[in-house]
């Protein structure tokens, strides 16, 4: 719709104000020409300082006159500004400001810690994302330990403490300058230089000063193919992101009565104490178990079939039922019928080795006649009912059969 709009129509050149001044946030244009675009309208002005969507950095919001800015849009010669309502004639521009310190940030910070990793890991950048939370470059190199990680960290902090000059260089002759990366133009090209430090092409929206970036911090790293995606951020993000972690680490040591750095100590001993717990916690129900199955053994009689059929109906678990039909079947010629008085109760079918019945075809069966599932090995099976069927009498029969 909108690139069908722009095609049909030929505009001159939109001038970008945001080219000569990023810092520039209220402009005068004339509109040339506003459509309407599915529910908004589409507007073309002479000048504009609103930044569109472009090498990685999203599009700057804001105001011409009236009218909400919701998109910008880059069509090479022209900037689509997508607005909320028609507009016409002289209109005064005027941008979000926080949303383009935010990006100026970012991208300025990009640039700063891609020539750091050049410099210190000789790992060149090969591509950038400006996110709404945080952004990532990926950059190409075998290995990134953490010594590498903060050495370049400290080297782009660095530079932003020196508060070194950000120029832009319009030029036709690229060569005359040490491009970090090299671009397709020939002429007409925008060079961003970090004094003494990086020169890059760029079209972006950047600080004046590399003290306005604030601060860079990288918060993670993930292996992409034969890439490094390291995730960053900058200034004001840097600050949030700051405010969210030391909270966290004091809530957390809070919890310790302990000071803030502690805290990762603190919750490797009591991991430590918490395996000891469990296998003392073991042992013990173990013990319990054991116990247990030996009293449901004597107080059970043989049947005619010389077979012991303890049928047991408790509110132990699953697991529990499992290792207690384990301790009945040591004995011989012990069938254990197992069931749990969940809401959705389980089933243990299990019998000794000298018992001739196929448990795993038992259980099967007795499951299906209650719209259940289940089954296993001959000497052990395990199944699962409806919630709330009524089997405890079904089972009693069941065992009188065997
Ligand atoms: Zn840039």
């Amino acid at each position: 719709m909108v690139n069908s709009f722009a095609m049909n129509n030929n505009f001159p050149n939109t001038k970008r104000l945001y080219y000569e001044n990023s810092h520039l946030l209220e402009f005068s244009a004339q509109i040339l020409d506003c459509q309407p675009n599915k529910d908004n309208w589409a507007v073309i002005l002479d000048q504009t300082a609103f930044y569109p969507t472009g090498g990685g950095q999203p599009f700057d919001t804001g105001f011409l006159g009236k009218a909400q800015v919701l998109d910008c849009i880059d069509n090479d010669q022209y900037i689509l500004h997508i607005v909320d309502q028609a507009i016409s004639g002289k209109v005064e521009g005027n941008i979000n400001l926080i949303r383009r310190r935010d990006h100026l940030q970012q991208h300025t910070g990009q640039h700063i810690l891609s020539q750091a990793f050049i410099q210190i890991a000789n790992a060149e950048t090969r591509g950038f994302h400006l996110g709404v939370d945080s952004s990532t470059i990926d950059i190409e190199t075998s290995e990134l330990t953490p010594e590498i990680l903060l050495k370049t960290e400290d080297l782009a902090n660095n530079i932003i403490f020196e508060n070194r000059s950000v120029k832009v260089h319009l030029t036709n002759e690229k060569d005359k300058f040490p491009l970090r990366k090299d671009t397709e133009r020939d002429n007409c090209i925008r060079i961003i230089e970090i004094e003494g430090f990086d020169f890059s092409p760029c079209g972006g929206t950047h600080a004046h000063y590399t003290g306005e970036v604030g601060l860079i911090v990288i918060r993670s790293i993930e292996r992409i193919k034969k890439l490094w995606r390291v995730e960053f951020l900058c200034g004001n993000r840097a600050l949030i992101d700051y405010r969210s972690a030391h909270q966290t680490a004091v809530e957390t040591a809070k919890l310790f009565s302990a000071a803030r750095d502690k805290s990762p100590e603190l919750v490797i001993k009591l991991q430590q104490e918490l395996k000891e717990l469990q296998k003392s916690n073991r042992e013990l129900l173990n013990q319990a178990l054991s116990k247990e199955a030996l009293n449901l053994y004597n107080s059970t009689t043989p049947n005619p079939n010389n077979l012991r059929v303890v049928t047991f109906i408790s509110s132990r678990n699953i697991d529990e039922l499992k290792t207690l039909a384990q301790f009945l079947t040591e004995n011989l010629s012990v069938i254990a019928l197992l069931a749990t008085t969940l809401e959705s109760p389980k089933i243990v079918f299990a019998c000794s080795s000298d018992v001739k019945i196929d448990c795993g075809k038992l259980l099967s069966q007795f499951c299906k006649d209650f719209g259940g599932r289940g089954g296993g090995r001959p000497q052990m099976a395990q199944g699962g009912l409806p919630q709330n069927t009524e089997f405890e009498t079904a089972l009693k029969t069941l065992a009188l059969t065997l």
